[in-house]
């Protein structure tokens, strides 16, 4: 999908991860990886059908598998250094988890790449135009969204997840929160957000109010319910209708402790 004139994005089905690319003067950077190594194959075929130029770098806003795993075809990749540790931490069980996939010959000749190049605060790529790659925290300690200040264009990550419930498996939710605030603060059309379809300034406001109501209702909750309970009766955060609707639990079963 064209956003501008330099900037694409291909929206995942059914809230599968997104991922995008910005055309430069010279070559081209891609923003995220499908789920699996044959899906962004897939992926660099539709690069290709856009631009001559070459890929010179991935973007991993963040170390999740379905933002990483097509990382092996791909030389120079850019990541947070939280990014790269967590990734390297994770290789092994992602590696065990990959050959006893159910469809495993998804994962043929599978490997993780870890990030070639990090950074912790925010680094500019001069690729005319310039991409700012910026740490925010929040959806995981070092996811970092991607901003085109020309092209008024912002890969927010898995900051956002448009239509969906959000997933909070590692995520600090008040870091979330004063980063989305942050993010209103820059000036854009268009956000490709991580999950769900091209949005703006509005989704942002709307991921503020579930997250302050998702912390502020589990606050009241747990004075009165446990872990168990709360597992079994997630319908009491009466959160909005959504999709992804079992990732509730799991952002109970994740954040109950924390908050
Ligand atoms: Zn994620």
């Amino acid at each position: 999908m064209k956003i501008t004139d330099r900037v694409y994005c291909r929206i995942g089905e059914q809230g599968t991860s997104n991922i995008g690319w910005i055309l430069g003067d010279e070559y081209c950077t891609v923003v995220d990886t499908a789920m699996t190594p044959e899906e962004t194959r897939q992926d660099l075929q539709a690069v290709g059908e856009t631009t001559d130029k070459d890929i010179r770098f991935l973007i991993n806003t963040h170390y999740h598998p379905d933002h990483t795993f097509g990382n092996m075809h791909f030389s120079e990749i850019i990541g947070h250094s939280f990014c790269y540790e967590k990734l390297k931490e994770m290789t092994p069980f992602y590696m065990e988890d990959a050959k006893n996939a159910q469809n495993k010959e998804r994962f043929q000749e599978f490997f993780i790449k870890l990030p070639t190049l990090t950074f912790k605060e925010r680094v500019t790529i001069h690729a005319e135009p310039d991409i700012e790659i910026i740490h925010q925290g929040g959806h995981t300690p070092g996811s970092a969204v991607v901003y085109i200040p020309e092209e008024k264009v912002l890969f927010s990550g898995d900051l956002l997840f448009a239509g969906y419930h959000p997933y909070m498996g590692d995520a600090d939710i008040n870091q979330w929160i004063t980063a989305l605030h942050a993010l209103l603060s820059l000036e854009f059309k268009a956000i490709i957000p991580g999950h769900g379809e091209v949005c703006d300034k509005e989704e942002i406001k709307r991921h503020i109010t579930y997250l302050q109501a998702f912390l502020d209702t589990m606050r009241d909750l747990k004075k009165k319910y446990s872990k168990e309970t709360l597992l079994e009766k997630p319908y009491l955060l009466d959160l909005p209708q959504l999709g992804n609707e079992e990732r509730i639990r799991r952002n109970i079963d994740a954040q109950y402790h924390k908050i």
